[in-house]
């Protein structure tokens, strides 16, 4: 079975077609620019990549593209669109609303669309993603959306309701959701079979650190989430790229004072111009701030000391909420390649039991391993993420289950328990 895994943002369309036979991935590319002068798509298939600068003006037309892409010319994988069986397409928000990824129905399209007050950048260009994908493969092909936020719907009140007056939460559904769902499933999922764990996770305590342009902390225990560090909307935690991450409410209203900042403006401070770039001066990028590090750029030096800081007080803190950790998960871009942030986050976690084998450490780029010691109480892994993958197998579940029982709706609302 062959599944298009979509992500479409609001001038962006990221595919990859993906063999469920083998998992594996066909070929992937992105249209950049939809709607915007200059739009193109580089499509790679077995490492070759080919770019073809096409007009794109809307998602219709820059699936068109990848239908071209797909099916013709030299990066051609398949003769028909008929080969590929299903779309999975990644949906940021899915608010107290989805709590498992589901087929697509008007239903669901509607209910995407009410939160998209909660995620005004995201859902509505998902909307735009669906709807140009039924243009252009049909009604007929199954659709099938997966959320950044389902796997955090396990957490308890407790960890997801904010101390701001109660009716905000009862009027708008302002929250902790959660974000990079699909991240924290597929590395609590190949944890939890490296712990031996996968049939019976009962017991298990884990975290797991997503770092990379964004990033988030998550909580997993029985390999259910009880908390995450990002919160309403990917702000809330510590630094990102160029998010701020937690801060104490108040510096909010007085820079927005101060510089007469509007509500959006200071937004786009927040989650634009902060963190990472923001403390550095340097870049977003941590590959940037680390070489500026090294020639003893004071500031980036700062940004890394506070990053891993925050990192392992997020750690700190999820070990008293699981009551202990069984293992602890480094994945994405930093998580993945950043030895030394690893080192450093580890260092703060010996007095828990952690110990790292700073030789296998160093050694470590963008691959599966463990890293700790044999004596470490804490086993330390390092797991490359596939958010792709999890958003193609629960496609392929959810197709094969299709007419076997009824396709899982949008859930009840659901009261919120007592904290
Ligand atoms: P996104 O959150 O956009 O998916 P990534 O997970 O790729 O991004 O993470 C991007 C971050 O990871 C950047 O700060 C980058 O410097 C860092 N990163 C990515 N690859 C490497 C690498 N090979 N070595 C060091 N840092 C890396």
């Amino acid at each position: 079975m062959k599944i298009l895994v979509i992500n479409a943002g609001s001038s962006s369309l990221k595919y990859q077609l993906i063999d469920m036979d083998n998992e594996q991935v066909i070929a992937k590319g992105l249209c950049e620019r939809i709607g915007i002068e200059g739009s193109k798509l580089t499509h790679k298939v077995n490492g070759e990549s080919y770019v073809t600068e096409v007009p794109m003006t809307n998602h219709t037309e820059a699936f068109n593209a990848v239908k071209e892409a797909l099916t013709s010319g030299e990066g051609k994988v398949v003769d028909d669109l008929s080969e590929i069986s299903a779309l999975g397409h990644r949906v940021v928000q899915g608010g107290s609303l989805f709590k498992d990824s589901c087929l697509v129905t008007d239903e669901v399209i509607e209910g995407i669309r009410e939160l998209s007050p909660l995620a005004p950048l995201h859902n509505p260009a998902h909307i735009q993603g669906i709807e140009a994908a039924i243009d252009v493969f049909g009604k007929d092909v199954p659709q099938v959306v997966v959320f950044d936020t389902s796997f955090h719907s396990t957490m308890p009140a407790k960890a997801y309701t904010f101390g701001v007056p109660y009716e905000y939460y009862e009027k708008y559904g302002v929250r902790r959701y959660g974000f990079h769902g699909t991240s924290h499933r597929y590395v609590t999922g190949r944890c939890l079979e490296l712990l031996g764990k996968a049939e019976n996770p009962e017991g298990t305590r884990i975290i797991n650190c997503h770092l990379g342009n964004g990033s988030s902390i998550s909580a997993v225990k029985d390999g259910k989430v009880i908390d995450t560090s990002m919160g309403l909307t990917p702000l809330d935690g510590f630094i990102m790229g160029t998010r701020s991450g937690s801060l104490d409410p108040s510096v909010v209203t007085f820079i927005m004072e101060k510089e007469g900042l509007s509500a959006s403006e200071m937004d786009a401070i927040l989650n634009k111009k902060s963190g990472m770039l923001g403390l550095s001066g340097v870049s977003s990028d941590d590959r940037d701030v680390t070489a500026a590090a090294r020639e003893g750029n004071e500031r980036a030096i700062l940004t890394h000391e506070i990053l891993e800081y925050q990192i392992a007080k997020f750690i700190g803190s999820y070990y008293v909420a699981l009551g202990g950790m069984d293992a602890l998960v480094f994945t994405a871009g930093i998580g993945e390649n950043q030895t030394v942030h690893r080192s450093k986050i580890c260092r703060y976690l010996e007095c828990l039991g952690v110990e790292l084998d700073e030789e296998v450490n160093a050694t470590i780029h963008g691959k599966e391993a463990e890293i700790s010691t044999p004596e470490s109480r804490v086993r330390v892994y390092v797991i490359p993420t596939d958010e792709e993958m999890v958003i193609a197998r629960d496609t392929k579940d959810i197709v094969e289950n299709m007419g076997k029982e009824e396709a899982p709706a949008a859930a009840e609302e659901e009261a919120p328990a007592e904290a």
